[in-house]
């Protein structure tokens, strides 16, 4: 794909097409917009067994998804392409986006969608186990375990998410333990767990390898517990440094770790840059992102009316006059 510039220019590139970027794009496509999909392929569920908890949807994997998703955009004026924006920056009212295959796009709009990633904690077999046996959210993986032995295994710096987060999935398993690795429960906790019915084990988790059960946990005494799955209480940060790169303003707990702060609409405080899905909004589940996605998609949409309607001829301009 070569260089659009001028009038030429896309009305909105969008950065990374995964849940949120390609409902994006569909709205905006459907509302006649020129729309340029960038992605470089890395969904944060990418090694996910499925797509869980998504309407009409009865456990896709995440490509098989998202590669329908891709196919339905072929009838409308949206242009996909495999690559990383590296850079983006501002041109006159335009925006360009820099990509990792040497094209550069020209916008008038820029719309982030590039999501989050996970960061594991190093406990030693979780990153082989994750998305299949080890998984973080259990409103997307709990119901195809409940009533299983599953285990919460907290990790330095995490114990209270984690013994909160137990709590949770005791919802879906009576059998739920929390692995503590050692962290002192404080009082008040411990009793909300005991009332949960959530087990707590002290031991520290040498490793978790794939067992007959699921995953078995080995505990530094040499114990083999098998469990159905293990849940994580994970951190995310930004997939991306472009939000921070052109300006953008983010909450809580600032550029990596926290959501980049827009309006109602998605607007960011960066003129022409508006931001949807996760990276926004953090704890969507998929089909959240995508519906926040449409949501800004209609609103930008808007906005660029507002915009076509300024630009317009005037009906006292010459070249409308009619005889
Ligand atoms: C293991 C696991 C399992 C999960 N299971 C479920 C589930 O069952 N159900 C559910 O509802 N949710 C699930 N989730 C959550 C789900 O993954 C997110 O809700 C969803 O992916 C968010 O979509 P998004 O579009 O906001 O971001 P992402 O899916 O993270 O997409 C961001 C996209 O932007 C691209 N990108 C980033 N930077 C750039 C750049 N500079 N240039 C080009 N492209 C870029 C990435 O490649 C990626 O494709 C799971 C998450 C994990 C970690």
């Amino acid at each position: 794909m070569g260089q659009r510039s001028g009038a030429d220019a896309y009305d909105v590139v969008v950065v990374g097409g995964s849940f949120a970027g390609l409902q994006a794009a569909l709205t905006l496509g459907r509302a006649c917009r020129r729309v340029l999909v960038l992605d470089d392929g890395a969904p944060r569920n990418a090694t996910a067994v499925a797509v869980n908890n998504f309407l009409g949807q009865r456990r896709p994997r995440p490509a098989d998804l998202l590669g329908t998703a891709r196919e339905a955009l072929a009838e409308y004026a949206v242009d996909l392409v495999s690559a990383r924006a590296l850079a983006l920056e501002p041109s006159g009212r335009r925006w360009r986006a820099h990509c990792s295959d040497g094209s550069v796009h020209v916008a008038r709009r820029l719309l982030l969608a590039t999501g989050l990633a996970e960061e594991l904690p190093p406990i030693p077999g979780l990153a082989a186990l994750w998305g299949t046996l080890a998984v973080a959210c259990p409103h997307c993986h709990g119901w195809e375990v409940r009533g299983e032995p599953v285990a919460q295994v907290g990790f330095r710096g995490s114990l209270d998410r984690s013994a909160q987060r137990a709590i949770l999935v005791s919802r879906w398993s009576a059998r739920t333990t929390l692995f503590t690795q050692g962290d002192a429960v404080d009082g008040a906790r411990r009793e909300q767990l005991h009332r949960a019915g959530v087990l707590v084990d002290d031991r520290p988790v040498e490793r978790l390898e794939r067992g007959e059960a699921g995953v078995d946990i080995v505990t530094a005494d040499g114990a083999r517990l098998p469990q159905r799955s293990v849940f994580i209480a994970t951190r995310q940060r930004q997939q991306s440094a472009l939000a921070r790169s052109v300006g953008c303003s983010f909450s809580g707990d600032g550029p990596e770790y926290g959501a980049v702060m827009t309006d109602e609409a998605g607007r960011t405080d960066v003129a022409g840059v508006w931001a949807a899905g996760t990276m926004a909004n953090p704890a969507l589940l998929a089909v959240a992102a995508a519906g926040h996605a449409a949501t800004v998609a209609v609103a930008l949409h808007a906005d660029l009316l507002a915009e076509d309607l300024a630009s317009a001829p005037s009906a006292s301009s010459p070249a409308q006059t009619s005889v």
